[in-house]
């Protein structure tokens, strides 16, 4: 219904008229939706490429926690406008709920990093640009009080060959109280792989965990796309941070690259860079 929407501040980006939608091929599937290429006419009667993200709904309607973070997500993005932030157009009030997003057309960069031959490996010079748009994306979503909780490849967008922006908002949470954490609630599904120990050992997330985290996205980039920890079992993972171990350096990252991952895992999340700390050093 629409009175139950979340209203965030400065109200509703844009209601889309159901019609006003063309939905194309699939494009993937989350935890709650699907993902749909599509075509926005406007009421000049221009079009735009779009996706559009729509809640999938079982025989018995969404469940409620889909529908929370659907609706989580929504007003997540609404207030946001970043040029490395992946854009929400609006809304539209329909069965299903869709999201009408900013179309990335060259999908994720996770699948572009693990792409076959011929496509030739990203050079290293766009890595690293990359890296500074993603550490100045993440510095914004910071100052917005905002915890992404989900970095990673994946999550990361090309918008065009030499442009990236951060998606999937499902998992960002408000950074609440004076501690600028966010403790979760109970037991959900998170991303054992790139999460910080703090996260793992208490459910405890901030701007220092989503730096642990761009520390393991640098790594999959460097890795042509590889899982961290490829092969050691969930439950080992924290034992092995919490013993120092660290994911190794990738035969084509630099040193003096590898050393600022070090220290995004640095194990007390106060001795970490803030991201526009490392947006400063990966311009250097
Ligand atoms: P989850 O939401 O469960 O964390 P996810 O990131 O795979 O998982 P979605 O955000 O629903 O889920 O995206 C599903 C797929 O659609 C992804 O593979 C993503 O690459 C693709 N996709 C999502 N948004 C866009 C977009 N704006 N442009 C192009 N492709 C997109």
């Amino acid at each position: 219904s629409p009175a139950h929407l979340p209203e965030p501040e400065g109200g509703l980006k844009c209601l889309i008229p159901e019609g006003a939608v063309c939905r194309g091929e699939l494009l993937g599937s989350g935890c709650f939706g699907v993902v749909h290429r599509g075509l926005w006419t406007l009421p000049n009667g221009k079009t735009v490429p779009v996706a559009v993200k729509s809640l999938r709904v079982g025989p018995e309607g969404p469940m409620g926690t889909e529908l929370g973070d659907f609706l989580r997500e929504v007003s997540v993005m609404m207030n946001l406008e970043h040029p490395h932030v992946l854009r929400l157009h609006g809304l539209v009030l329909g069965q299903p709920l869709q999201m009408v997003m900013e179309l990335a057309p060259l999908g994720s960069l996770h699948a572009r990093l693990t792409a076959s031959a011929p496509t030739p490996p990203l050079p290293v010079s766009l890595l690293c640009l990359f890296l500074r748009q993603l550490a100045g994306a993440m510095a914004y979503l910071g100052s917005r009080g905002l915890v992404h909780r989900d970095l990673a490849t994946r999550n990361l967008l090309l918008a065009s060959p030499r442009t990236i922006k951060v998606a999937d908002f499902g998992l960002v949470r408000p950074l609440g109280g004076t501690r600028g954490r966010y403790v979760m609630g109970g037991p959900r599904p998170i991303p054992y792989a790139w999460c910080a120990p703090e996260s793992l050992r208490h459910g405890a997330f901030s701007s220092a965990s989503d730096v642990w985290m761009f520390g393991v996205t640098l790594w999959e980039m460097f890795s042509r796309g590889e899982e961290p920890w490829a092969g050691v079992p969930p439950y080992l993972i924290l034992q092995r941070l919490e013993d120092r171990a660290r994911l190794p350096r990738p035969p084509v990252c630099s040193r003096a690259l590898y050393s600022l991952a070090l220290r995004c895992w640095a194990p007390h999340p106060a001795d970490r860079p803030s991201f526009s700390h490392l947006e400063g050093l990966l311009q250097e």
